[in-house]
Parts: C-alpha cells; structure tokens; sequence
C-alpha cells in the first residue's frame, strides 16, 4: 500500500500519492553542449521519462538551461547543489523545481531569500541528501543517523520559514544505508519522495543494486519518483525504471521483452536485436510482451507466451503473433519488418 503523501507539480507531472510514480533521469553531458543535450531530451521523450534533471553549475549553465526548458517536452529539474545565486537566477529563467544538497550548503542564512523566490515562481525543491556529503556536525554518527539528522535540520529550516513544496531524497551507494534512512524519514515526514540508489555502478551491477534498493522502499509504499542511477545512458535508467514499476505492478502499460540468451543454435544477433527493439517499443505505453528468439526450433514455442515475437532462421527468420507464424521474412529486412508487426499490432489495439 502506497503512502500518502502531500503533493507538488513541476510543469504538469505531479509528485506524490494523488499521482502515479514518476520517473526520472539526468542529462549526462554539459549543460552548455547543447547540441548533446537536445540529442538526450529527444531520446527520452521517446521512452517517455517524466522527469529531467539537469546539473547547472555556473551561470553559463543557466543561459543553456532557459534555451533547453524551450527544447524539452519532459519538464526539467536544475540541479544546483550548494549556490543560492544560482538558484535564484535558474528559478527567473523557469525552472519549477531545483534540487539542493544541503551538507553542500555551509551557509543556511540566505535561505530566506530562496524561500521568496520559490513561492514567488511557485516553484518546489528537492533537498536531497547523500551519505558522502552530510553536515559535518554529525560526522561521529552511524551514516544513517548522518542522513536522517541532516535531512531533518534542512527540513526544520524550510518549515520555519512555512515553505512545504518539498520533496525529500536520500542516498547513499550502500543499499542498506538508503533504505534505512528513507524508513525513519517517511515515518517523520509526509513529503513525497524521491528514491534511488547513487553511484549504483556500470549496467549489470547498477542495475541490480538498484532494482534491490528501490524494491525494498516500495515494497513498504516508499517512493514517489524514481531514479535508477547508472553509469549508462539516460535511456537505459528510464528503462530500468519503468521495468521496476511494472514488475511491481506500479506501472502497467510498459513493453516487455522476452529474448533467449542464445546457444549454438542461434541464427540472429539476438543481443543487438533485443536491444534495438526494446528502446523502440519502449516508445508504446503499452502491456504488450515482445519476444525476440534466436531459432526457429524452440523460439516459436518457447515465445508463445509473447504476444508478438522473432524466431531467428539462417537466412530468413519466422515473425509470430500468439504463437502462430505470420510471416517469413529475409534477416537483412527483419528489424524494420519485426517493428512494422508491432506497430500494426498496437494499431489494432487501439482499434478494439
Ligand atoms: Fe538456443 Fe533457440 Fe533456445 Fe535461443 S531459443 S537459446 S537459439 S534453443
């Protein structure tokens, strides 16, 4: 049972229970490149990411921030970490919410002046807390007690000033550190929450270090926005995101791929295959599964759970829908021949 939290909106996605968990990813290239980072947006539009966050570190990364909120169809998110300058100047160029790292913050007494300028943009903050930059008054506590006593001071200092369009995120890259300090601050707290793992690693142990550390908190109906943290493409999070929510059922309408690991008897690059497909159908919100098999022998049987699928041949490889054959097709057309299959299929969802 998820937790009920108080709300907030940036653009038109809202954080908290009256909304459905959102996802997230960071832009990961410099701000001012904007060639690049329109090149990411676009990317993620397509895997429909709900959220984006973008570092901005200097001025010059204002200026590109404004030219990118004009680019982006996904709301975005300034990071600022510690400059209330920058805050300042980010929230005049749009930004409805931005996110600070309070152990980053030596200096709370201009918060006030922030405060101002979040109500006057009606704008909301993240104040997200990792383990490795916490307030140096606690550095004797356990690493949890660090996290919680520093969330918990920056909270009181935001309240005081009567100012609740918070959201709160805590980590740290040590699962068990993240999931305890989110536990003892959503039993104090009704802000919604952001969850993820840092640092989680490169894909396969990022991936499973995430998947375990986001499943435990929404397994206890922690979570509110997500992020899988890899040192991989933005895309890639998304995915992953969106894979953990349906898993849990959080999330229906998400594409399922279903792809055989490979053996002596595959006739296809099934790994480059799978992978083309999976970020194009990731483009349907839809509950479909789509299977990608390298023969024709066991794939059909064995992707007959699949709703539509590739069994691999030597030179032409068999498309089925249900388990039943549909089409022969040569290897050289099958991927724009498979995506074809799957767009008529969604068509005709549609149509029913
Ligand atoms: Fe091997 Fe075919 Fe099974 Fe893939 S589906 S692992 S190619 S037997």
């Amino acid at each position: 049972m998820r937790r009920i939290t108080q709300s907030v909106k940036v653009g038109n996605v809202g954080i908290g229970s009256d909304y459905p968990i959102s996802i997230q990813s960071m832009l990961k290239c410099k701000t001012t490149n904007i060639e690049e980072c329109t090149k990411q947006i676009k990317e993620l539009e397509k895997v429909h990411c709900d959220l984006l966050r973008v570092s901005v570190p200097d001025k010059e990364s204002v200026e590109a921030f404004s030219k990118l909120l004009q680019i982006s169809n996904i709301p975005l998110i300034a990071d600022i970490h510690y400059s209330y300058d920058l805050a300042t100047d980010v929230l005049n160029a749009g930004a409805k919410k931005i996110r600070m790292n309070p152990g980053n913050m030596s200096d709370f007494s201009k918060i006030d002046k922030l405060v101002s300028e979040l109500k006057n943009h009606h704008a909301c903050i993240r104040i997200g807390v990792n383990a490795g930059s916490t307030n140096k008054q606690y550095e004797n506590l356990s690493k949890v007690d660090r996290i919680v006593q520093s969330t918990i001071d920056c909270v009181s200092v935001f309240e005081n000033l009567c100012f609740h369009d918070i959201v709160l995120g805590l980590k740290s890259s040590d699962i068990d550190t993240m999931v305890e300090s989110n536990i003892q601050i959503a039993q104090k707290y009704d802000y919604p929450m952001h969850i993820g793992v840092t640092e989680s690693g490169p894909l396969t142990s990022g991936l499973i270090k995430s998947s375990i550390g986001i499943s435990r908190l929404l397994e206890k109906g922690i979570g509110d926005t997500v992020r899988v943290s890899l040192s991989s493409c933005p895309v890639d999070e998304v995915i992953a995101a969106k894979m953990i929510l349906k898993t849990f059922g959080l999330k229906k309408d998400v594409p399922e791929i279903i792809s055989c690991p490979t053996c002596a008897r595959t006739s296809i690059n099934v790994f480059d295959l799978s992978q083309k497909v999976e970020k194009i159908v990731m483009g349907y919100n839809k509950d479909i599964k789509v299977a990608i098999m390298g023969c024709p022998l066991n794939g059909v049987e064995e992707g007959k759970n699949a709703d539509l699928g590739i069994a691999g041949g030597e030179k032409e490889s068999l498309l089925f829908i249900k388990g039943q054959v549909v089409k022969k097709i040569s290897n050289d057309k099958l991927l724009d021949e498979f995506i074809n299959l799957v767009n008529n299929y969604i068509g005709e969802m549609d149509n029913d």
